[in-house]
């Protein structure tokens, strides 16, 4: 059994020491699970498998029987360190120096993680097991990698289980330059597209008997991004097309190539979707390749979520309340959609859902750290959180 110790900054770090890289757990479920259970909440660990992806253990904990149902959702997997001789600290010792604590998962997001398990314990503390209302943790190690077995399947699980969420808060690191002046109320999609073009391969000095599957691939590549798919709107930036690879793999100067491929990403606001943009791709490549009969184009698609927006509601009007009483300021944060893409992409199909966390700055980079006073701050900006939603003030 770890030792119990509810305040953020020591259960950051005790968590921070467990080197949880996808999809290893390395203990830092069963941190919060002793925590959680303490406080009186139903623990179940579900771990899930299959669907050609790793086994990952996840931690579903609730408490309360009537009222309303407040989720707080997030993921205890981090990304790999990279070259750990670049670290300041170790990347798993969650060393603190000059009010920044140091390591791997600090601000994604075990940080946030310890401050709603932190605000939960006041809340308990103080209003009781019966607080009136439901609430419940949907913690995944598997949101960094794969994201198979992990909150996608917890949310089937729980809809199996006639679990019915109210509203949810992923815990990612969302904030500026001060914890809560900004939120996120949706996510672009993600889609990506791997093109092969197929030519006749031929010397260059006989090129009437080739077909260079080159030009008509970088044909192609130009049409794609000679506009822009549109100028965003209200709630989204612009979305977004990236050649990420160009690959022909011809060692030789007079040598025409047979195959060249392309890897196209793209990042796509609520003006489009993952059916939409593979249709687009198809008139591009009929455009190009209809006229030619020597030379062909295929392509792979991965779409890795579709772009949401969860409409102002009551969830972000009460975490901008809760936001401007705990930090004294007016101004209502930005509602923003930008930047990767969480697990939110899931929830939104079951509640209504909104990220809030610490300030996003150094997440996946070396010598990732978290604000001492930012854990402190955000700790109290989630009690403030629970108390407004569940009518205790
Ligand atoms: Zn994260």
């Amino acid at each position: 059994m770890n030792n119990l110790n509810f305040d953020p900054i020591v259960l950051t770090q005790n968590l921070v020491r467990c080197p949880s890289i996808t999809p290893k757990d390395s203990g830092a479920l069963d941190i919060i699970e002793n925590h959680l259970n303490n406080l009186g909440f139903n623990c179940q660990k579900l771990p899930f498998s299959g669907d050609n992806s790793y086994e990952v253990n996840n931690l579903f904990a609730t408490i309360g029987t009537t009222g309303k149902h407040l989720a707080f959702a997030g993921h205890t997997d981090v990304v790999p360190p990279g070259n750990e001789e670049s670290w300041k600290y170790p990347p798993f010792s969650a060393t603190i120096d000059n009010n920044k604590l140091y390591g791997r998962g600090s601000e994604d997001m075990k940080s946030n993680i310890a401050c709603f398990i932190s605000a939960t314990n006041e809340f308990i503390s103080k209003y009781g097991k019966e607080f009136g209302g439901k609430l419940s943790f949907i913690i995944t190690g598997d949101e960094e990698k794969d994201a198979v077995n992990g909150t996608k399947k917890m949310l089937e699980w729980s809809k199996q289980n006639n679990i019915v969420l109210d509203q949810c808060i992923v815990g990612e690191p969302t904030s500026n330059q001060e914890i809560g002046d900004k939120i996120k109320v949706g996510r672009r999609g993600i889609i990506t597209f791997y093109l092969s073009v197929k030519g006749i391969q031929g010397h260059t000095a006989s090129a009437h008997r080739a077909e260079n599957a080159t030009h008509h691939l970088t044909k192609l590549l130009n049409n794609l991004i000679s506009a822009p798919l549109d100028n965003g709107n209200k709630n989204f930036l612009p979305s977004s097309i990236q050649i990420a690879t160009i690959d022909v793999g011809n060692t030789a100067a007079n040598i025409i190539p047979e195959m060249a491929k392309a890897t196209v990403n793209i990042r796509y606001n609520d003006l489009h979707n993952s059916k939409s943009l593979t249709e687009w791709m198809q008139k591009h490549i009929n455009d190009v390749f209809d006229k030619i009969d020597k030379a062909s184009c295929v392509f792979e698609v991965e779409a890795n979520g579709e772009s949401f927006l969860t409409k102002p509601g009551k969830l972000s009007t009460l975490i901008t309340k809760s936001i401007s009483e705990v930090t004294g300021r007016n101004s209502k944060p930005e509602l923003a959609t930008d930047g990767g893409t969480s697990d939110a992409r899931f929830i939104k199909d079951y509640c209504e859902v909104v990220e809030l966390g610490i300030r996003n700055q150094t997440l996946h980079q070396v010598d990732e750290f978290v604000f001492i006073e930012d854990i402190k701050m955000l700790q109290k900006v989630y009690l403030k959180l629970l108390e407004n939603y569940f009518n205790k003030i």
